[in-house]
């Protein structure tokens, strides 16, 4: 086997996080470089599936989370205006007996903070105000640089590129190319319970209407429900992937629903609004001694939840993969794992975006999505 005894990571989102922990813990130095000045979180909700948590299990994070998760009795699909169901499918304990591990809702920041507290408790060094710009491979001792902007240099045996959709590292190993807009943009926020003058059921679920869906579901022991609102758009003009959105302008796009979403979003007080994104599957996730993975690699729509999950395995995974074969063998091997598998999901959740917006046989394709929906669970 390669000596690797030091990696470093751009990146400290979920995926490069929990590579960090997995190579730390097989007794490798790690350091994250990450742009932002602070680790705080966006504030919104996750759906983590079993096959995800696995993984988090694996980490030794399972117990420091369960405080902060939500149980959901049902994952849903419901008419956006009679509320009937298309598809009702248990998770609490039927997915727990089911799939070995239980389907859970966190808060983005809760997970991210517990990740950062397990990866600096074993040793990962993680470098804040770290803006890669590029990286350069040498023939020396420690084969691969990562550049930062402000002229600092990270050397290692193997580069991890764990830079979301906008990867710098991407961009160097594949060339510049700008994300494709998916023709969808996303309102997120989350809601104190105190606040709504509804009942919202404590399922996942998906309220299906033309053109446009609404997701909701709790969070934080059910303290707060999150809300994903997503409408078709033709054009979107910002430059920025992720802005403030206009409550008003979101509660009219939902008017008339039914009253589960309308009146609970009369409870917003604010939101953030996404423009969705998406690449076509990469020729290759790797090059030399430099590999990518989660959103840096197979940016997804989150119509299948997976985004995160995807990100999460591909960590772990690729972190297995190094200590059982020589580098070169280990990030062929991890290409061969994943990337079949994050394609079919990317392909998922694309073909879900017809299906939740009530394009073409909306009955017959439903039933789909409830083997979809059971097939999502499957740890590989
Ligand atoms: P990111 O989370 O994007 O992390 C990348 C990190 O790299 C960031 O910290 C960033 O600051 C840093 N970075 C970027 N550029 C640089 C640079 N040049 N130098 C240094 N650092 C850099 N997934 C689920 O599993 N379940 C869900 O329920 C779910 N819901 C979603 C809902 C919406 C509306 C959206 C938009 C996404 C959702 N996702 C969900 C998807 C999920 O959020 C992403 O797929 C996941 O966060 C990807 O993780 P990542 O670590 O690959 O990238």
């Amino acid at each position: 086997m390669d000596q690797l005894s030091h990696v470093v990571i751009a990146g400290a989102g979920i995926g490069g996080l929990c590579a960090a922990l997995a190579l730390t813990k097989q007794g490798r130095q790690v350091v994250v470089c990450e742009q932002a000045a602070t680790l705080s979180e966006v504030g919104a909700g996750l759906q983590i599936s079993p096959n995800a948590l696995k993984v988090l299990r694996h980490l030794g994070l399972e117990d420091e989370l369960r405080p902060f998760a939500f149980v959901p009795e049902y994952a849903a699909i419901r008419d956006y205006k009679t509320g009937e169901y298309y598809l009702k499918s248990p998770l609490g304990t039927s997915a727990e007996s089911r799939y070995g591990a239980p389907y859970w809702h966190l808060h983005r920041a809760d997970l991210h903070r517990v990740l950062v507290e397990a990866c600096l408790q074993a040793g990962v060094e993680l470098v804040l105000n770290a803006a890669v710009v590029s990286y350069r491979e040498n023939l020396e001792r420690q084969p691969v640089s990562l550049l930062l902007e402000d002229g600092r240099v990270f050397s290692a045996d193997l580069l991890i590129g764990a830079d979301g959709i906008r990867s710098k590292v991407r961009e160097q190993m594949l060339g510049q190319e700008r994300p494709t807009f998916m023709g969808q943009v996303a309102w997120r926020g989350v809601i104190p319970v105190s606040d709504l003058t509804v009942d919202v059921k404590p399922d996942a679920c998906v309220w299906a209407g033309p053109g446009r869906h609404f997701v909701s579901y709790y969070l934080r022991g059910g303290d707060y429900v999150n809300f994903v609102a997503v409408e078709e758009r033709s054009d979107w003009l910002s430059e920025s992937w992720r802005e403030e959105g206009n409550v008003d302008e979101l509660k009219r796009a939902f008017a008339g629903w039914h009253p589960e979403v309308s009146e609970l979003l009369q409870s917003a007080r604010s939101t953030f609004l996404w423009a969705l994104n998406g690449r076509e599957p990469l020729s290759t996730w790797h090059q030399g001694r430099v590999v990518l993975l989660g959103d840096a690699c197979h940016p997804m729509l989150p119509f299948m939840a997976q985004g995160a999950a995807m990100a999460i395995e591909d960590g772990y995974v690729l972190a297995k993969c190094l200590s059982r074969h020589s580098l070169k063998d280990a990030l062929f091997q991890y290409e061969h794992l994943r990337k079949p598998r994050a394609t079919k999901i990317q392909q998922m959740s694309k073909a879900n975006a017809g299906l939740y917006h009530m394009h073409g046989d909306v009955l017959g394709r439903m039933k789909l999505t409830a083997l979809q929906v059971a097939g999502r669970f499957v740890p590989n």
